[in-house]
């Protein structure tokens, strides 16, 4: 990111809560004044003069050189997302996977280890599992829920530890701040995949972790048009780890999607919030329900670690995991037997969504590993979208009465 094109009249005020944050924070106004962030669809920028170019090569003046590096409609994005987290410094990413592939591999070398707990969403498992060992970098997969195990996992060369929570698809929740004090403890960095608290219920930089990423197509974007990523970071760790990465591997997010996400971070407060009263309200509709063998809700007070939701969280969730009675077949049947909610792997979505992830998200993991993981042939993961929570309620218990 520059620095360079505020403008007199933007000077943002850091105690802003988040609200105003994402409607207000980063915007850098042309010479038009317009009230809406401005789309700057161009690949590259033009010099008064073969010195200026040369100076702005140099780095004498950090004005923009090429959209693959910045671009001033994705800086603003990269901004407002700064603001929110606490970041000194961000890239702001084409996907979710693009953020988290740059922030593990751009900080690790051949011989290093990592170790990440193994509930995580099914790309990221890969990245770890697979692709990391490809290229010498050790990793280990652990059940992250229990700190020991993470002071276990501990080698020599550990150097990264990677975490999300609440967890895709079973929402378990790990202590971030007791993961980032170990890493502390060892000179290591913590990266935090925080998609699913969403920015406005969890700030893992202020837990003390070093790194955290998004996939923006989820809730930041929350209306399912666009993908989106980016990596937040101290400026130390960006410019040390991620800045030549980012630039010379090209995973840049598109000024227009950069544009429609900086419009989704205006309305997420409203949506989340509302998407999370409805899902507590579902939760506790289905755990009262026969057909139901096991609700899993972060904001319940039986959810396994309710303890770690309280010291950690803002809010619950807006989704909802839970098993139904009668193993896959039923669960086939409630989610084929639904009406407004749609069958799909997405969330995060203005639209409700549903999923059964063994058969979907989660195919790809032997049943061992889905068992360990919790995920059984009768689990669903529901999103909770913006419709009227009481046909969303409808339309889960007509579905019920056929399974
Ligand atoms: C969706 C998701 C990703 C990947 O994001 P994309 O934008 O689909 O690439 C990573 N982590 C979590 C937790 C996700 O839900």
């Amino acid at each position: 990111m520059t620095d360079n094109n505020l403008k007199a009249g933007d000077t943002e005020n850091t105690n802003w809560r988040p609200a105003t944050k994402m409607i207000h924070s980063g915007i850098s106004r042309s010479q038009f004044g317009e009230t809406c962030e401005a789309m700057y669809l161009t690949q590259g920028f033009v010099y008064d003069s073969a010195e200026a170019a040369e100076a702005r090569f140099k780095g004498e003046d950090d004005g923009f050189i090429y959209s693959r590096y910045a671009n001033p409609t994705v800086e603003m994005f990269e901004k407002r997302m700064c603001a929110l987290e606490g970041a000194e410094d961000a890239r702001a990413m084409a996907s979710g996977m693009a953020a988290v592939s740059a922030a593990l591999l751009s900080q690790v070398s051949a011989g290093d280890h990592v170790v990440a707990a193994r509930a995580l969403f099914g790309s990221c498992r890969w990245v770890v599992e697979t692709l990391m060992p490809q290229y010498g970098i050790e990793t280990t997969l652990i059940d992250g829920t229990k700190l020991e195990n993470w002071h276990n996992a501990v080698r020599p060369n550990t150097k990264v530890f990677f975490l999300e929570s609440p967890t895709n698809p079973t929402l378990e929740v790990i202590d971030i701040a007791g993961v980032a004090a170990l890493a502390d403890s060892i000179g290591g960095n913590l990266v935090v995949d925080n998609v699913f608290a969403t920015p406005l219920f969890q700030r893992p930089l202020e837990l003390g972790a070093h790194v955290v990423v998004y996939s923006a197509t989820k809730h930041i974007d929350g209306q399912g048009r666009c993908l989106g990523g980016i990596v937040l970071s101290s400026k130390d760790w960006i410019d040390e780890n991620l800045h030549d990465y980012f630039r010379h591997t090209g995973p840049s997010l598109s000024p227009f999607n950069a544009w429609t996400l900086m419009k989704g971070l205006e309305t997420l407060p409203v949506r989340v919030r509302q998407q999370t009263h409805s899902a507590a309200r579902i939760a506790d509709l289905l755990a009262e329900h026969n057909a139901i063998n096991q609700v899993i809700y972060p904001g319940r007070a039986d959810h396994p670690q309710a303890d770690i939701v309280k010291k950690q969280m803002h809010g619950g969730s807006t989704l909802v995991a839970f098993e139904i009675a009668g193993g896959k077949q039923a669960a086939f049947a409630f989610e084929n037997r639904l009406n407004i909610i749609r069958i799909s792997n997405n969330l995060g979505d203005a639209k409700s969504l549903i999923t059964h992830p063994a058969t979907t998200t989660h195919k790809n993991l032997s049943e061992e590993a889905r068992s360990e993981l919790g995920i059984s042939d009768a689990a669903v993961r529901l999103s909770v979208g913006l419709e009227d929570e009481d046909d969303l309620m409808e339309d889960i218990l007509q579905a019920l009465d056929t399974v």
